[in-house]
């Protein structure tokens, strides 16, 4: 019986991976935790029957708590019940599905209590990674990616231990505004950009996809998690979403993992490695795809893919600066606050300003998400 706590459990992925639980009974979860829709997290919690479960929201953790009076279950709210679900003393593995930088504190804990990590939140490996990595590595624990992408390279490079990378070959499927310049994104609403061509995912992520940001962020996730330069990591546009990513070899052969886009894979993946087992959905079926295309990105028209890279190239605290504006200017579009290219505007803008600090550790990082924020609502 493997045992796990899910943070973030009424999210895309959360929700995702407790469907993974239900087809593998030798799973079982401990630990749920959600930002405050306590309707989801009271089914879960009945379905489920965690030791504990916590909302980011104390009100609404307080109602919770009420209505399951007549459980066993305890309920926490704010960041102590995040780091109580994260370190949950039974859990072996933390699915880390929270979103955004709130989940550095939770993953940093959840390693310290010797926990194997399946990590969907990249922004903490993006912001924090330089932390994260290493500490991994004291403690002995192993984190498993979940983000489809970075599972695909992971499945590549099985038994390929010792043997050089010589290039990560990142896919992309370029999002819906793929081929369109910053003149036609110029009135992209809310509902256009909320439209991803091949895959259903939380506002926040959809949004980073059809800005490219999202694949900026994989960039540096891949670094981290691989433990190459960014400059290592190229970006390919495969519109279908085929191939999840491809390694490229010292000697020149190329691995890629294939299939249905399909999270469930990739989730079921990092909880049962190194098995495969049978997972139900639909199949590739290569007489009916026939081709799969490939295209360079358009750097020019998608600004936050280059300042990606040069964020990922400066390091020190300038990932973190790319990632809390980005938060910061998605959350605000998201409120429709904000137009679409003001998004990369803002990123660009703050990374300009701002002056950066060599090998952060935790507090310097959240001081410099909360910098960024100030420097930003200063200027809009
Ligand atoms: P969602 O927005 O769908 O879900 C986010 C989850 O986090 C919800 O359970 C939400 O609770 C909870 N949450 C939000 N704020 C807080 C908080 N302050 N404290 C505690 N919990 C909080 O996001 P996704 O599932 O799409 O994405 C999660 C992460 O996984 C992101 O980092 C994303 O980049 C990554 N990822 C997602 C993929 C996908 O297919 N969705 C693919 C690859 C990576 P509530 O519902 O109550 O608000
Ligand atoms: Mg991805």
């Amino acid at each position: 019986m493997k045992k796990l706590a899910v943070l973030g459990s009424t999210g895309s992925i959360g929700t995702q991976t407790l469907e993974v639980v239900r087809e593998n009974p030798d799973l079982k979860v401990t630990a749920l935790s959600a930002g405050r829709n306590l309707e989801l997290l009271e089914a879960q919690a009945r379905e489920f029957k965690p030791e504990l479960v916590s909302l980011q929201d104390e009100k609404a953790a307080e109602t919770l708590a009420v209505r399951l009076a007549d459980t066993d279950i305890q309920v926490l709210s704010g960041m102590d019940g995040l780091l109580a679900a994260a370190t949950e003393q039974t859990a072996d593995i933390v699915v880390t599905a929270v979103v955004g930088m709130i989940g550095i504190r939770p993953t940093i804990a959840a390693i310290e209590a010797g926990k194997d990590i399946a990590l969907a939140n990249k922004e903490t490996l993006v912001t924090a990674g330089h932390l994260i990595m290493p500490f991994a590595k004291v403690r002995g624990v192993t984190i498993f990616p979940v983000d489809s992408e970075h599972s695909a390279i992971f499945q590549c490079l099985n038994g390929e231990t010792g043997n050089q990378i010589s290039k990560i070959l990142l896919t992309a499927s370029g999002g819906p505004f793929r081929g369109q310049t910053r003149e036609q994104m110029k009135s992209v609403r809310l509902e256009d950009a909320l439209k991803h061509p091949n895959w259903t995912m939380g506002h926040k992520i959809t949004i980073d996809s059809s800005t490219m940001v999202n694949k900026g962020l994989e960039v540096m996730e891949a670094r981290w998690l691989f433990g190459v330069g960014v400059d290592d990591v190229q970006v390919v546009v495969q519109p279908q979403s085929v191939i999840h990513s491809m390694v490229q070899f010292a000697d020149g052969a190329v691995m890629a993992q294939m299939g249905v886009p399909d999270m469930k894979l990739p989730i079921q993946y990092a909880l049962l490695y190194p098995k495969r087992r049978h997972m139900p959905g639909e199949r590739l079926d290569f007489w009916s795809l026939q081709s799969i295309d490939f295209e360079a990105p358009d750097f020019e028209n998608f600004p936050g893919l280059s300042l990606a890279y040069e964020a990922g190239r400066a390091g020190g605290s300038v990932p973190t600066v790319f990632n809390a504006a980005n938060e910061w200017a998605v959350a605000a579009f998201l409120r429709r606050e904000i137009g679409y290219l003001d998004i990369t505007d803002i990123i660009g803008e703050a990374m300009a300003r701002h002056k950066r600090k060599e090998n952060p550790g935790l507090e310097d990082i959240l001081e410099t998400e909360a910098e960024t924020y100030c420097s930003i609502s200063g200027r809009i």
